[in-house]
Order: structure tokens, then sequence, then C-alpha cells
């Protein structure tokens, strides 16, 4: 069950992933949300594109039908702690608590153990990198931060993620966490783009 211990997170994707071609992964996270996670699904959905969902435990024990709608897409689902915790301070235990119970809630609701994790605001520690080794979580971060959790604009979201991407990047979006409309009208606009500009879109 365990893997080695990373000293960073992954920040894109691996070139081995790429196979040559020009490469995109899109992460959402804060979700599964009832009213913004279906619009999400529906856009990617219409531009056949799969995506990586980084879903919050307790979110995702609260709303299982939304999980299995992401699942049933097609997409992958990651962790994000069980309550949105900023891990940096907390002890080992406390960690191990966070990001185990995420990765029950998952695997309880969609049949499979989820292995890929994510940290609320980024915040990564040695110990976080244990705990997560000692439970198969590989850590994702992104190189693509368009800020859209501070509602910015759409038209800001979006021209973010088209002047930052590039090929074998992490995009960070939010799909849940607050009002997310910003982001799902950005969504419709840069995923149509980034697929006429040649991007493939896969998992991280
Ligand atoms: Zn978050």
């Amino acid at each position: 069950m365990g893997i080695p211990v990373q000293r960073k997170p992954r920040y894109v994707v691996p070139a081995s992933a790429a196979h040559g071609t020009k490469v995109v992964a899109l992460t959402l996270d804060d979700g599964p949300d009832p009213a913004y996670t279906p619009e999400v699904l529906k856009i990617l959905r219409k531009h056949d594109v799969t995506a990586t969902f980084f879903v919050i435990g307790r979110s995702a024990a609260a709303h299982p039908d939304v999980i299995r709608s992401i699942v049933a897409d097609g997409h992958a689902v990651g962790t994000h702690t069980w309550s949105h915790a900023n891990l940096r301070r907390l002890p080992a235990g406390k960690v191990r608590t966070e990001v185990g119970r995420a990765v029950e809630a998952v695997a309880a609701t969609t049949g499979r153990t989820p292995d890929l994790f994510r940290a609320p605001y980024g915040n990564w520690s040695r110990t976080v990198f244990e705990e997560c080794a000692a439970m198969g979580q590989t850590s994702i971060a992104w190189d693509v931060d368009p800020r859209d959790w501070d509602n910015p604009g759409s038209a800001h979201i979006s021209s973010e993620v088209l002047d930052q991407v590039g090929n074998r990047s992490i995009v960070l979006a939010h799909d849940g966490g607050g009002d997310r409309s910003q982001t799902v009208r950005a969504l419709r606009h840069f995923v149509p783009v980034l697929i006429d500009s040649g991007y493939r879109f896969v998992g991280v």
C-alpha cells in the first residue's frame, strides 16, 4: 500500500504521459457541489474531455450522487482532506485522520480507493508526504492558477489560464467552496480554446 515518500508534490504532468504530444490536465478542487459540479460535468461532456476532481471527504459523503456522476463520466477522483484542513502544522495523527477519512469516504461511495491527493492551500509538509506515502497517496500540485476562488471575473480566469498554460500543465480550478459561476463560465470559454490549440486532456 505504501509508496516512496515525495519531497515535493507533482507540478506538471509526467513526460511519460505526454507521448510526445501537447497535453494538459484540468483539475477541480473543493467539490463535489450539488449546484456547480453538474454544470462542470456538462461542459466536459460536451467537449469530450476528462478532468481530475480533488474532492473534500465530508462533501463526498454528503453528496454521493454527485460523486458517482463524476466517476460515471470517466473522470479521475482524488482527495483534498476530510474538512479542507490546513495540514501544514498538524501532527502526524491528525494528518492521517484528515487524509484517511477522505480516502475512505470516496472508496465507500465509488467502490474505488483513490490514490491522488492535493493539500488544501497547497500546504504540504514532510509529515504530510510521509503520511500520504504510508497511505499510498501521491501528492499533486499545479503550475497554472487563475485564482478563480477569488472571483476575479470569468474573462480574467479564462485569460489567466490561456496565458499561463503550456505543454504538460496542471490547471487548478474549483467546482465548490463558494459561488463558482465565474469558473463555470470560464470553463465554457477556455476548454474549447485549449482543444482548438491542440491540447489533449489527460490525467495528472
Ligand atoms: Zn481547496
